[in-house]
């Protein structure tokens, strides 16, 4: 395995609209462990493929819950449930904070690592970190929806 480089904003990259995965192939499994490894280096809870530059629908999430590490390939978020606020922080975006308003439940339809569609339902910080991985892929940052942004430390 490897650690990526994790693009900041500013690059491009997290700009773009990815494409779908077509293949689960060695290649692609090979990226995402590389991504888990790259997140959990960072101290991150996710990460999306745009982030370690590969423009494809693909993102690994662990919020250090039950889950433990969850492997989203083509995600969709095909529910949603009530509001919540929250804190916010990404990889690409050091030392930014920010209040994001996001639906509390989700329901994500993705495919595994083995190409089965698969569907789970989320609330809380997990729910939260779908959200915001999933805009990744849409090329859209939290800086860019948040109600308010802060430098990182204690408030
Ligand atoms: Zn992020």
């Amino acid at each position: 395995m490897a650690i990526l480089d994790i693009k900041k904003a500013g690059d491009p990259i997290l700009k773009e609209k990815c494409t779908p995965v077509e293949f689960v192939d060695k290649k692609l499994k090979r990226l995402l462990d590389n991504m888990a490894e790259t997140m959990y280096k960072a101290e991150g809870v996710g990460l999306a493929a745009p982030q370690v530059g590969e423009t494809i629908r693909a993102v690994v999430i662990d919020v250090g819950d039950d889950h433990g590490l969850i492997e989203l390939i083509n995600p969709v978020i095909t529910e949603r449930e009530g509001e919540m606020d929250g804190t916010e922080g990404c990889l690409s975006v050091p030392d930014i904070f920010g209040e994001v308003k996001r639906s509390a439940k989700v329901t994500v339809e993705y495919t595994n690592r083995n190409g089965k569609r698969r569907k789970l339902t989320a609330e809380g910080l997990l729910s939260r970190c779908i959200q915001h991985e999933t805009d990744h892929l849409e090329g859209k940052l939290f800086i860019d929806i948040a109600e308010s942004l802060h430098k990182g430390g204690q408030e």
